[in-house]
């Protein structure tokens, strides 16, 4: 089935269109401190502009859980939206109501309205269909450009499209070409590498990637559960031990498909019982012999060299999750050398996950130098498992 996109879209000359975007931004002291997803969705709006639409821009912002929270008004954002298109950007207190509709029915072509965070509705995350109609009237056509949130059958992402004409903006287009990758013939060998701090969201990805990848490679928070599943002492390092039985199952299924598990053969540590902010003194230690009172924290030297070998020679690199504990410098090394690595390497990269693009930034390797990075975190995540994304489900024919 293929996507419906704007660029079939016809009449958007003084059509009114409902822009779902996900400018869910980092915010500090009432200023956007990385405005990125702003600028994913910057070819959508533009083009629309220039088609002449009416523009009318809906956005979740942070959890608010169905209150107003002032904190998480979509002012700052609205205003940094203003500084990068140079024009003014018109912005509403609430995203439903008739005042919202007075100022809809006064929008000239070509203007952008912002609508207030839809989260501050309850009705937003369980798609009431009163409040979808309240949304959906104030529109002629209905655009999703929101990839970080297409696996959420919400009201401004999902339900909107059951009641007007809709289609893909250019951003949700790419990501999802560009993420179908891994499903059509990729180069091979093609290489998961995955860390992290917790295993729960990530099953569904290395499931799939047992079937498909040649090789996995694991880090994090997550390699120490494998770690402690297949019998190795993990001290006192984050762990999940109900999930061992899980791992193992994981294991095993890689193992019947030809697929190359690989867990950290070495480690970095600290003492459980030191101060991380008190730049406590490291450890290495062999993956076979931490002793207990020990704290995994980054992958080991040898370890960040095979993994980065691995990832010179692949086809296909698919990078989600830091492999230690990046945001503490002691603990930065095996994240930086597996960036490092994706950036130097011939293969396709593709990478997400919100703290994989952070420590991107804090080692500052421009994006360029990656094939492909995911506005999506949990989006990727479920559309790399092979799951139809709601979101993305509704804009085929
Ligand atoms: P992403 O947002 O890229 O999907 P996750 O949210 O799954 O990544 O995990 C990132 C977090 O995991 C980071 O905050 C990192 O510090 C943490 N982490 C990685 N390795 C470890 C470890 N060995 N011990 C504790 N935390 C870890
Ligand atoms: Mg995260």
């Amino acid at each position: 089935m293929k996507l419906k996109t704007i660029r079939e879209a016809k009449k958007l000359k003084g059509a009114r269109v409902l822009l779902r975007v996900d400018f869910n931004v980092p915010l500090k002291d009432g200023k956007v401190v990385d405005d990125s997803r702003i600028r994913a969705s910057l070819p959508t709006i533009e083009f629309l502009r220039k088609a002449g639409a009416k523009i009318i821009l809906l956005s979740h912002l942070g959890r608010p859980k169905g209150k107003i929270v002032d904190e998480l008004r979509l002012d700052p954002v609205a205003r940094k939206l203003g500084e990068i298109l140079k024009c003014k950007i018109k912005k509403t207190d609430d995203c439903v109501g008739s005042e919202v509709e007075k100022i809809v029915e006064k929008l000239e072509e070509g203007d952008v309205l912002l609508l207030e965070n839809t989260r501050f509705h309850p009705e937003e995350k369980e798609n009431n269909s009163e409040f979808v109609k309240q949304l959906a009237k104030l529109g002629d056509l209905f655009v999703n450009d929101a990839f970080g949130v297409a696996h959420r059958a919400h009201a401004s992402s999902f339900g909107i499209a059951e009641f007007l004409p809709a289609a893909a903006g250019f951003l949700l287009e790419k990501e999802t070409s560009e993420l179908a990758r891994v499903f059509e013939n990729p180069a091979k060998p093609l290489v998961l590498v995955l860390g992290g701090a917790k295993i729960d969201t990530k099953i569904g990805v290395l499931k799939k990637f047992s079937e498909l990848a040649n090789t996995i490679l694991l880090g994090g928070g997550i390699a120490n559960t494998f770690l402690a599943a297949e019998g190795f002492e993990v001290g006192e390092s984050l762990r999940e031990p109900d999930k061992a039985d899980l791992a193992r199952e994981i294991l095993n299924l890689a193992n019947s498909h030809g697929c190359e598990f690989v867990l950290p053969e070495d480690v970095v540590c600290v003492d459980s019982n030191e101060e991380l902010s008190n730049q406590p003194k490291t450890f290495a230690f062999r993956a076979d012999a931490i002793p207990p009172n020990m704290k995994i924290l980054d992958i080991g030297e040898t370890t960040a060299r095979r993994f980065s070998e691995i990832i010179k020679k692949a086809g296909m690199v698919v990078w989600n999750g830091p492999v230690g504990l990046f945001e503490i410098k002691l603990f930065e090394a095996g994240t930086k050398a597996i960036a490092q690595a994706c950036a130097e390497t011939s293969a396709t990269t593709i990478l997400g996950g919100g703290d994989t693009i952070a420590a991107l930034k804090k080692f500052k390797i421009p994006a360029k130098k990656f094939t492909h990075i995911s506005t999506g975190g949990g989006a990727m995540l479920e559309f790399l498992e092979g799951q139809e994304l709601p979101g993305i489900q509704i804009l085929k024919n």
